[in-house]
């Protein structure tokens, strides 16, 4: 069976894992990285180092992007643009869905396809089927190579938006830094009262893995705009949060992310929300303060 050939552009951590998978998978591999020594171990497996980005995009139809983001692949293709026509473009760069959109017309005028991904896991999880990647853009180009990209990971086709993979990418990333930092913070205010990281962790792995439980209660509420007060109230909810922010000033530990809960949850108050459950600052968010 005949395996696509495919040009990596990017060698972090994930374009190194993506290239690895096809190697182990049996592809052609072509990379370019603007650092070439990140290619080293590739090439020892097999893979084919390109000098200039103009050989690499000329080798194959279908060219991976994993940079840091667009900015950097403006960097790196905004010189070579002669060189995209007839390039299927997947990028698995993360970036904003505007960025997305504007990089799809982009292409488009240099007679490239784009396929926006959003990646949905870390570079372990790469060349495992179980692990997913969104992707947005032109229907034909994405089943056109969905078995190839699917070396990658599963996939998740979203539609023809290219700002859609990037979106639904970025509403995960929204909730996993936020949790990530208020789980650190958390453990910095146990560690400031000497209690060690691996004491708190099934008591905070405990209360994250509750978090799907109260998000299926009350997504249908807040899909239908209702926020009654009948099992939390928002008043509760701000002195709640408050004891949070003081116990970690008074621990000595920086209380910027509580803090910034707290001027939300004040703003719910402000609006006439006291009596009202957590979810009614959902109206608080979609009139951001200026
Ligand atoms: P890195 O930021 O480590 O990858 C950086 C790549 O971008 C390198 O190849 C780097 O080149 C290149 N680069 C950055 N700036 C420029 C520039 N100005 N000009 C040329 N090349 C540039 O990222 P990762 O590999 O970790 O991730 C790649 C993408 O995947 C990111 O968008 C990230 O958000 C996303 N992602 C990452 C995950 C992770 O766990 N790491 C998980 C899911 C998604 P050089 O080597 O020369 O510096």
């Amino acid at each position: 069976q005949h395996q696509q050939p495919v040009t990596i552009v990017g060698l972090g951590p994930m374009g190194r894992a993506m290239a690895g998978a096809y190697l182990d998978r049996g592809h052609q591999v072509t990379v370019w990285n603007r650092t070439p020594s990140k290619a080293d171990d590739l090439v020892a497996r097999g893979a084919t180092r390109t000098a200039t980005i103009e050989e690499a995009l000329g080798i194959n139809e279908l060219v991976i992007l994993s940079l840091t983001d667009y900015d950097a692949m403006y960097a790196i293709l905004e010189p070579v643009t002669s060189a995209l026509s007839g390039r299927v473009l997947v990028n698995l760069t993360s970036d904003t869905p505007l960025k997305a959109r504007e990089a799809a017309a982009w292409a488009e005028r240099h007679g490239a396809v784009h396929l926006t991904g959003g990646v949905q896991s870390p570079p372990s999880g790469i060349g495992a089927p179980e692990s997913s990647t969104f992707y947005s853009g032109p229907a034909e180009a994405f089943e056109a190579h969905a078995e190839t990209l699917q070396v990658i990971s599963g996939t998740d086709y979203r539609g023809t938006d290219p700002g859609l993979a990037a979106l639904m990418y970025q509403v995960q990333m929204d909730v996993f830094w936020t949790a990530m930092l208020s789980s650190l913070h958390a453990f910095a205010v146990a560690d400031a009262h000497g209690i060690t990281a691996e004491d708190v962790l099934p008591h905070l792995s405990a209360t994250l893995a509750s978090v799907p439980d109260f998000l299926a209660f009350y997504a249908p509420r807040i899909a239908e705009g209702h926020h009654p007060g009948d099992v939390d109230r928002l008043a509760m909810g701000v002195a709640s949060i408050d004891h949070v922010v003081h116990t970690a000033t008074d621990a000595g530990v920086d209380a910027t992310l509580p803090a910034a809960v707290l001027e939300v949850f004040r703003r719910g108050i402000a609006a006439g929300h006291a009596d009202d459950s957590f979810t009614s600052l959902i109206e608080v968010l979609r009139k951001p303060a200026g």
